[in-house]
């Protein structure tokens, strides 16, 4: 009998390998934060002597979920801009940022989404924000997997306080004084072709390959964007990312719904992943991604929320269920299939994160992330098919269990390591501490509003 520290039995382990195994009343032990093995219950519990077990009877056992595109501290103006475009929703949020922003209440917000991921059974998340080492501080003390980095965005007053031209030399500092933890790496955010010049652009790519950095920007999110991008440079936004060098295998781009063929092929060309986040995609208006020509082209795509004001929720199952659906809005029900929507939020969002030999699958030598689903309620039966249940039947309050590197961060519905209550009241008392401005149009121009509620944002 070998000691372990975690034996989760019982359940069917949806492996998500390559082959798509499924072990049913499987078992995964558990040492060091790391999977030791995968294989029947009966023959593991023989094996192994636990110290913590989970029994998992009647569930389904996968991999944590992984979101590759967040702002977590957006859950302090979640509900505050809703039913505008991408350029209405970026003139309300970024004052409001401005005057809500400290390392305190990043800390605040970001605990709130630590607290809704867990719930979710997402285990780990990209995280774009200001003031990232508040965040970082947050997932840590929770036992969460958080990728977070310096963000540049040249923008007049950015919340952080931090001049444009001091930014080179805090993200070098701050990449050369930290090392990842197993089942991470670092990360640089450009935040896109729209709030940085060319010349911007390539040194960020060349400090984050420097590196060995993730770098992770938002591309080609609407027509709007896209206008804007070529009337500056004479080039679509992907074309230019090409252009400047800035695409590659360590490069990830959020939502890319606007693409032409040739960018496409650039994508599938130079390596480079995609950050699907459907529902913020149609909350804003922004359009589908081309998701079935990017896979068929060979590109990596992954799932991401996006923060808690462009999709209200970080709800990555509620994200993968969309994905399923969304694509089949063409004609072709086979678009974005069941088991590929749900290796999307697992397996590929590992890839596009550049870790897949650590992440995104329950495999020996892996980080034991894992999710423990109750498949027992009336909804989810019978389950034919676990890739079905997953995608199409499944909610967040379906997750039970949460484990993050080896380590139960949810245990039947209970967190561990928030105190969930006092969470919830910080975020509040942050969020109203500065109240949400009533929209310009609704105030000035009453009937016109009604009629057209775009009309303002659109300037
Ligand atoms: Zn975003």
């Amino acid at each position: 009998m070998t000691s372990i520290d975690l034996l989760v039995h019982g359940g069917d382990v949806l492996t998500v390998d390559a082959a798509g195994t499924v072990v049913p009343d499987g078992a995964v032990a558990v040492r060091a934060g790391e999977i030791v093995e995968v294989g029947p219950a009966a023959r593991l519990r023989a094996a192994y002597t636990p110290a913590e077990e989970i029994d998992a009877r009647g569930c389904l056992v996968l991999p944590g979920l992984i979101n590759t595109h967040t702002h977590l501290a957006m859950t302090l103006l979640r509900g505050s801009a809703d039913d505008v475009t991408l350029q209405g929703f970026l003139e309300r949020v970024i004052p409001r940022e401005a005057a809500l922003l400290s390392p305190e209440t990043v800390a605040t917000g970001t605990r709130a989404a630590v607290a809704e991921s867990v719930r979710a059974g997402v285990t780990a998340a990209l995280d774009m924000y200001w003031f990232h080492e508040a965040a970082e501080e947050v997932a840590r003390a929770a036992g969460w997997r958080l990728l977070t980095g310096p963000t540049f965005m040249d923008v007049p007053g950015p919340p952080d306080g931090r001049p444009y031209a001091d930014r080179l030399g805090w993200a070098k500092a701050h990449l050369a004084a930290h090392s990842p933890a197993p089942g991470t790496r670092p990360v640089v955010f450009a935040h896109s072709a729209y709030t940085l010049a060319p010349a911007q652009l390539t040194a960020i790519a060349d400090l984050a390959r420097a590196h060995g950095a993730l770098l992770h920007l938002h591309a080609a999110e609407n027509a709007t964007e896209v206008a804007t991008v070529t009337e500056l440079h004479g080039m679509r936004p992907v074309e230019l990312l090409d252009s400047l060098g800035v695409l590659g295998p360590d490069t990830l781009l959020a939502h890319a719904v606007d693409l032409s063929d040739a960018e496409i092929a650039a994508l599938a060309r130079t390596g480079t992943a995609v950050a699907h986040c459907p529902v913020s995609n149609l909350k804003l208006g922004c359009g589908i991604a081309r998701v079935p020509d990017l896979t068929a082209a060979g590109v990596t795509v992954g799932l991401g929320t996006d923060g808690a004001v462009s999709s209200n929720t970080l709800d990555l199952l509620g994200a993968l269920r969309l994905a399923a659906l969304v694509h089949k809005a063409g004609g072709d029900p086979t678009a974005v299939g069941a088991e590929q929507a749900v290796r999307m939020a697992t397996v590929e969002s590992a890839r596009a994160l550049g870790l897949a030999d650590q992440l995104g699958s329950l495999e020996p030598g892996k980080r034991a992330d894992l999710i423990v689903l109750d498949t027992g309620r009336p909804h989810l039966a019978p389950r034919h098919d676990p890739w079905s249940t997953l995608a199409y039947a499944a909610t967040a309050a379906d997750v039970r269990d949460t484990v993050v590197d080896g380590r139960l961060l949810m245990r039947d519905r209970t967190l561990l390591t928030l105190d969930e209550r006092q969470v919830v009241d910080d975020l509040r008392t942050a969020a109203e501490a500065v109240p949400v401005p009533r929209p310009r149009a609704a105030t000035t121009r009453p009937s016109d509003s009604a009629a057209r509620p775009s009309d303002e944002v659109r300037a």
